[in-house]
């Protein structure tokens, strides 16, 4: 079967959809009749997910990405992301972390993958703010534990690095790393197995009938039809949709740098030392021998997701290392040894954007995981196939991620 055979055979026929009739080709391919076909459009953290949700609740889905999910242009496709609960006052995202970290331990059980790391995290700041108070606050509230510590502890704590200038260290201690693109790749290889469909093409929105997308166009002349669709297309969605999103979602990039650590000297590695965060720069333990990370929290205005060079620029790296002379001394004149390029997918107040297409009702959108969506992946996927599915979901939540906000 050849993929545009593929293709057909995995789209429910346009003319059972107007019937509401059951897309019997699906059925063939899984041994059982699904509930409905879902088609969703992008492969990264919030659609991998959505699709193995999807998947396991009982419908025919097929996952369309352009590069394949996981791909190194892809938000999602770094090699390591941070899961948190610190979140400020906002509870809501403090929870979904929550109950991300156990969805993601029970998951990569399930996958057999080494996915977690413990590393804790610590927040860096001149002195107590308003949103780090509400951070312990909302930790203690649902249950996370955090530890309090002055620059005097911080010192003793990690003679590794200096703490001049920073007055308060919020530690998170079971904050983990996640392997990223580990992760995705995985969620794929499950959504597989367990019957879903992974198609490799560009796909755009296709022909609509009154206030239904019949199906969507591919850049090759395929059509593939659905009675849902998601767009799940990070940092692509403003040009995918540029009336609709053009100016609310902004795509900057950032230069990811990770630094040798000396010979023999281990300071700097997992589990020694957590992650770190603070207002210009944060980063990560030397893991998996990939090297010191260091990103800072401002760069490139803006990012092509499919043409700009993964080239990290003479002065992001003047700048790291400027970083390093100040906090982490021992590292100032070490090389960098790996780098990645990735782009941000900022809405204005940080918040997803997770909802239906004003002009159709079986269109999701969902993205504007603005630097942070990453961990939720396993319970954002859940919520935004219940809301794909029109199933009840949590109404603040609904409210806190609308387009129209
Ligand atoms: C430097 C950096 C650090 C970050 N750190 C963290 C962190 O520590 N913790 C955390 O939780 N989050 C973090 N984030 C944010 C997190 O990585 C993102 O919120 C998340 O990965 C976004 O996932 P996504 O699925 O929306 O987008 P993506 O991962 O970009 O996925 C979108 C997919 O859509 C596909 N696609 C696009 N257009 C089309 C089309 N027309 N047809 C078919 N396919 C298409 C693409 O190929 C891509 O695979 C960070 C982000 C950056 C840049």
């Amino acid at each position: 079967m050849n993929r545009r055979t593929f293709i057909k055979a995995a789209s429910v026929p346009l003319g059972a959809t107007a019937l509401g009739l059951e897309p019997t080709a699906f059925a063939a391919a899984t041994q059982t009749t699904p509930r409905s076909s879902v088609v969703v459009v992008g492969g990264g953290a919030f659609g991998a997910w959505t699709a193995l949700h999807l998947r396991e609740m009982g419908h025919a889905v097929t996952l369309v990405d352009a590069y394949g999910p996981g791909n190194s242009r892809s938000t999602s496709g770094d090699e390591t992301r941070q899961i948190r609960c610190g979140y400020g006052d906002r509870e809501l995202y403090s929870r979904s972390a929550l109950r991300a970290f156990t969805a993601w331990r029970a998951r990569q059980e399930e996958f057999g993958v080494p996915l977690m790391m413990e590393t804790g995290r610590l927040q860096l700041v001149p002195d107590w703010t308003p949103s780090l108070r509400a951070t312990q606050a909302t930790l203690t509230k649902i249950g996370v534990k955090t530890e309090a510590m002055t620059q005097d502890d911080m010192r003793k704590r990690y003679p590794q690095m200096n703490p001049d200038g920073m007055g308060v260290g919020l530690l998170e201690p079971g904050a983990c790393v996640l392997r990223a693109k580990q992760a995705i790749l995985a969620v794929a290889a499950a959504f597989k197995r367990k019957g879903g469909t992974v198609t490799i093409a560009r796909a755009t929105p296709g022909r609509g009938e009154g206030r239904q997308l019949l199906d969507l166009a591919t850049a090759n002349g395929d059509r593939v039809a659905a009675q849902q669709f998601v767009f799940a297309c990070g940092p692509w969605l403003p040009r995918l949709f540029p009336a609709l999103l053009g100016t609310k979602i902004q795509v900057p990039g950032r230069d990811v740098l990770y630094f040798g650590t000396p010979a023999g000297d281990t300071r700097f590695n997992f589990p020694n030392f957590p992650n770190y965060s603070e207002d210009r720069c944060y980063g990560f333990a030397n893991i998996d021998e990939r090297g010191f990370k260091v990103c800072a929290t401002s760069g490139a205005t803006s990012f092509d997701p499919d043409t700009d060079e993964r080239i990290v620029t003479p002065h992001e790296v003047r700048r790291a290392r400027a970083y390093l002379a100040l906090r982490f001394p021992a590292l100032k004149d070490q090389p960098v040894i790996e780098t990645r390029v990735c782009q941000l997918e900022n809405t204005a107040d940080e918040h997803f954007i997770i909802d239906r297409h004003p002009d159709y009702d079986n269109v999701l959108i969902a993205g504007g995981g603005s630097g942070h969506g990453f961990k939720h992946g396993p319970v954002i996927g859940e919520y935004i196939a219940k809301r794909a599915l029109g199933e009840p979901t949590d109404a603040a939540f609904d409210h806190m991620v609308r387009l129209a906000r």
